[in-house]
């Protein structure tokens, strides 16, 4: 992707302090786990977190370099996942020093994996109407409901709890956030098979789960502020990825290791799961006059078009300039936001146009990969033997990866909230749109009309 080349030539003191870094600490010997402690207790694995929480306080850009330069070195990345991305930045904004302290240092290293218990059967985009129930008994709360959609609930070592702390009152102000561990006989975790073959998510069923008070983060009944910080920062990471062909056939992530107790990974050698180490001056690519690589964000459509003789098709070529012109969009956005908040500003809604413009990159790249595939594209594996066999068909591992991205396609536009409410989102808080008619904001949540 573009982004990543241009990225590190642009910030040469931070990219040589991490070199420096790698240079001394980065060894292929090490376990998953004992690198990851270094990444972590470094501040290089979340950058973004304040320097006093475990971070750098770098901005989402100066953090996508330092990702791009650990990849460039050939040493393996920062755990991925919602520990780092969603759980850490919201607790380090809400939470106590003694909270951040207690939890953040497992996050950061890669110690456990987080899910995101917010959703469930009859709260989804209306997410402040859920009614999964926390009391308090001492220090103590007890928790029963159920969620759904809980991806990765299955590898998760903690989670992201919304619960009604207090029905009684309007149904944004009586829910309080927790991190509560998922290892206990009061949380039944069970997986929910989708179409691209995987169980990407879950059914969570809370029965008399406990969580202690000490895990309350915020104040209680504040926790819908709390939830705003995590949504804030799941819609614009899914925003910053929008700077390329996401979802194209060149997107094919290659064997990542996971965080957290549950997969395994962390005593596995961590040379095992690092990328090649690539140098700067090896491009043949062609150069802007400022003397970044140009890449367009649709080249994995171009090499597959051109490898299975499609280039000259004129709805194919249509399609490819589409391609590059919404990516190209997507890359200009996460640019101009980024210079704006440099500035100590902001774009109001941004983050949601972002979601949405991405929702429409993928879409219109499942379909572009599929009318490239024609009917290679109805061929599809479930596993993995399958799937090396079918990378051995013209198209390559690129055709693999565009049925599954074609499968998979369906989910950006659900999750983080719907194009839908999305939409809902900016006409009503950046363009000052009037609300949607009968807002029930005000309505204490035990007086709301159920359905059924
Ligand atoms: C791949 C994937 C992973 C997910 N992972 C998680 C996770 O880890 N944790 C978690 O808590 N949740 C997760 N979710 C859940 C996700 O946040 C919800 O699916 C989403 O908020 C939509 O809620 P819903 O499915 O209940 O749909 P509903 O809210 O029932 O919506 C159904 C339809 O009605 C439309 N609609 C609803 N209200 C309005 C409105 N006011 N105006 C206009 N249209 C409206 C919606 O846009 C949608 O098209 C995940 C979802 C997906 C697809």
């Amino acid at each position: 992707m573009a982004m990543t080349d241009q990225a590190v030539h642009s910030n040469t003191g931070l990219v040589d302090e991490l070199q420096a870094w790698l240079e001394q600490n980065w060894d292929p010997d090490l376990t998953v786990g004992e690198w990851w402690e270094r990444l972590g207790m470094a501040g290089w694995a979340a950058p973004m977190l304040p320097a006093d929480c475990y971070g750098r306080g770098l901005s989402r850009g100066d953090s996508l370099i330092v990702a791009a330069t650990i990849a460039r070195f050939g040493a393996l990345g920062a755990p991925a996942g919602m520990a780092i991305g969603l759980a850490s930045p919201t607790i380090t904004t809400h939470a106590t020093r003694e909270q951040i302290d207690r939890l953040i240092p497992d996050a950061v290293t890669g110690k456990v994996a987080y899910c995101q218990l917010f959703s469930e059967p009859g709260a989804g985009s209306d997410l402040a109407g859920l009614s999964t129930r926390a009391v308090k008994d001492g220090e103590l709360w007890h928790v029963d409901g159920q969620k759904v959609w809980t991806s990765g609930g299955q590898y998760a070592d903690m989670g992201m709890l919304l619960a009604r702390t207090n029905p009684d009152a309007p149904k944004h102000q009586g829910i309080t956030w927790f991190a509560i561990d998922m290892h206990q006989p009061g949380i039944d975790v069970r997986p929910l098979k989708e179409m691209t073959g995987h169980a990407m998510f879950n059914e969570v069923f809370l029965t008399a789960a406990e969580v202690p008070d000490e895990n309350r983060i915020g104040d209680i009944h504040n926790g819908w502020a709390v939830a705003n910080t995590t949504l804030f920062h799941e819609r614009s990471g899914m925003g910053a990825r929008s700077g390329g062909g996401a979802g194209g056939p060149g997107a094919m992530p290659g064997r990542m290791a996971r965080a957290g107790t549950v997969v395994g990974d962390l005593d596995k050698r961590a040379g095992d799961f690092a990328p090649p180490a690539r140098t700067v001056t090896a491009s043949k690519e062609p150069r802007e006059r400022t003397g970044r690589r140009v890449v367009s964000p649709a080249q994995g459509h171009i090499s597959l078009a051109r490898e299975l003789g499609k280039l000259d098709d004129a709805n194919i070529r249509q399609g490819i300039a589409k391609a590059h012109i919404l990516g190209t969009l997507a890359q200009y956005n996460t640019e101009r936001h980024k210079a704006v908040r440099s500035q100590g500003g902001d774009i109001p809604g941004i983050a949601n146009f972002s979601k949405l413009l991405m929702a429409d990159i993928i879409r219109h790249n499942r379909d572009l990969g599929m009318q490239i595939l024609g009917a290679r594209g109805m061929i599809h594996s479930y596993n993995d033997e399958d799937r090396d066999e079918l990378a051995e068909l013209p198209g390559g591992a690129a055709a693999v990866a565009v049925t599954a991205q074609a499968l998979g396609a369906q989910a950006l536009p659900i999750f983080g909230g719907t194009d839908q409410i999305q939409r809902n989102i900016v006409s009503e808080r950046a363009l000052g749109l009037p609300k949607e008619p009968g807002d029930l904001a005000k309505v204490p949540f035990n007086q709301l009309p159920k359905n059924g």
